[in-house]
């Protein structure tokens, strides 16, 4: 047939766009991607995604090389996270997806009267918050420590017959800390309200991480588990497992109709017709490797996690937050040593990135109760990461040196470096013009294709110092902005 373009110049289009992405193989950017550093698997990843590309995973019984992938999975991941017969799960389409579908079901499941409440540290992952928002819940968030770990008593006094699930983390994204999952999965058990544990990033690399405490199946009480598999166990984007204990729990999350003149509609997910192209590579990876695979690589991550730990203590300014457990990791200023000394972790994540590495930047947290989270930088280690270790070394250490002593960007000296009278001019609700012309004046609105400023440290200072409300409103437009 007639094309109106070539295949060939398309693809060369597409070419030209990728090299202007972060790159996602050489551990150069240390979060979203995870690259084992076997060529390979991404091979076999690639062929598997292209075997089942027509394929639609919305109907396992016409397309029964799904229901047999997703099986085989599910009886990985159930095995692995050492759940029983009574576990069974489902394949989702990654860590968000997963959490909302375990807040969905324990909803649907609960039978207290008005409206259910869904209890977590402050450190469980934001797909929780949306989740609540989503699905009609009330958010209880239980402040955490300055280590980034919950009181086991407050979260257990925060408990009752409105809590329709209690959240625990494996570990935790911001702050790698595991929560206290035996003693909350207990009282929560005792009260008859379900406990999730979120392992969406440690579920595929803590079951061969050494010395842990049982924190999966073994532990009674734990009644759903998420676990990514776009994250530790190397698959493309767009798949990750949500377990479940019991069948009759499990059952409320599908949703089914036949209210409707079309087909008789069963969804175990959100989605209705969907690609099987990330399950089938999943699929693939998690056979060829299989657990001594997951091990070989996790031995890995956890040298290198060892290694820049050590890192970290050495450089001067900077320390480790908490005691991490799974490869990942935030890192503050180190507040012991004298002002000239400190190194401020957002300059110093800036400074790294004029290297060629790519940390990611959280923002500080005032909690409700309680104390302020300090501002951090996030690494997460992958088995490539070992392979360019000395450079990435070279890379921190010498980034410190570049900027230690160099103060923080202040709450202040952000809203100073607004526009005159532009935060006067931030009433809400914003529209979309309003918005476009803070985040223009602000220097935040990309122009073109370049992506984030060179200089992310004011910008983070900006998200703390401004109502919370008026910066996710901001982050919505500069979003959406970028698609139109
Ligand atoms: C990544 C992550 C999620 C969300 O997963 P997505 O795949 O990004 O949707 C949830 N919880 C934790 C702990 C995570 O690390």
């Amino acid at each position: 047939m007639n094309l109106q373009e070539q295949p060939s110049d398309v693809l060369a289009r597409l070419a030209e766009l990728r090299e202007a992405d972060a790159p996602t193989h050489g551990g150069r950017v240390l979060s979203y991607v995870y690259d084992s550093g076997v060529a390979e698997l991404d091979q076999l990843a690639a062929d598997a995604i292209r075997m089942v590309q027509p394929v639609n995973g919305l109907d396992p019984t016409t397309f029964t090389s799904v229901a047999v992938m997703e099986r085989e999975v599910v009886a990985f991941a159930r095995d692995m996270l050492n759940g029983d017969d009574d576990v069974v799960g489902s394949v989702t389409t990654g860590g968000t997806e997963s959490c909302l579908l375990a807040v969905k079901t324990a909803r649907d499941n609960w039978t207290g009267d008005g409206k259910p409440r869904l209890l977590a540290p402050v450190t469980a992952h934001a797909a929780f918050q949306k989740a609540a928002h989503y699905f009609g819940l009330d958010l209880d968030l239980v402040p955490v420590l300055p280590d980034g770990t919950v009181d086991t008593d407050v979260m257990i006094e925060r408990m009752g017959p409105d809590v329709a699930l209690v959240v625990v983390s494996a570990p935790s994204y911001p702050h790698a800390a595991i929560d206290p999952i035996a003693a909350i999965a207990a009282a929560a058990l005792e009260q008859g309200i379900d406990c999730h544990v979120d392992a969406c990033i440690g579920g595929w690399v803590l079951p061969f991480w050494e010395g842990l405490e049982p924190w999966d199946f073994r532990v009674d009480g734990v009644t759903s588990m998420s676990a990514d598999l776009h994250k530790f166990a190397y698959a493309p984007k767009g798949i990750s497992v949500l377990l479940t204990r019991g069948r009759d729990r499990q059952r409320a999350q599908y949703f089914s109709t036949t209210q409707w003149p079309g087909y008789p509609v069963v969804n175990a997910t959100m989605l209705g017709s969907k690609s099987a192209g990330a399950l089938a590579a999943g699929w693939a990876i998690t056979r060829a490797l299989g657990r001594d695979g997951l091990a070989e690589l996790a031995a890995s991550c956890a040298r290198s996690t060892a290694f820049l730990v050590e890192l970290i203590d050495f450089i001067e300014g900077l320390r480790v937050v908490g005691s991490p457990v799974g490869p990942l990791l935030a890192i503050a200023t180190d507040e012991s040593v004298p002002e000239e000394r400190r190194v401020d972790p957002h300059h110093w994540a800036d400074e790294v990135r004029s290297h060629g590495w790519m940390l990611q930047l959280q923002p500080g947290l005032n909690q409700s109760f309680g104390v302020t989270l300090p501002h951090t930088t996030h690494l997460t280690i992958t088995p490539v990461t070992e392979s360019v270790m000395a450079g990435l070394a070279d890379a921190l250490m010498s980034a410190a040196g570049a900027v230690r002593g160099v103060p923080p960007v202040s709450a202040d000296d952000a809203l100073a470096s607004l526009p005159e009278g532009l935060l006067d001019s931030l009433t809400e609700p914003l529209d979309s013009e309003s918005a476009l012309r803070v985040l223009t004046e602000v220097g935040l609105v990309a122009t073109d294709a370049s992506g984030l400023p060179e200089k992310m440290a004011p910008f983070l200072a900006l998200i703390t110092a401004l109502p919370a409300p008026v910066t996710e409103r901001l982050l919505t437009e500069l979003i959406a902005r970028t698609i139109e």
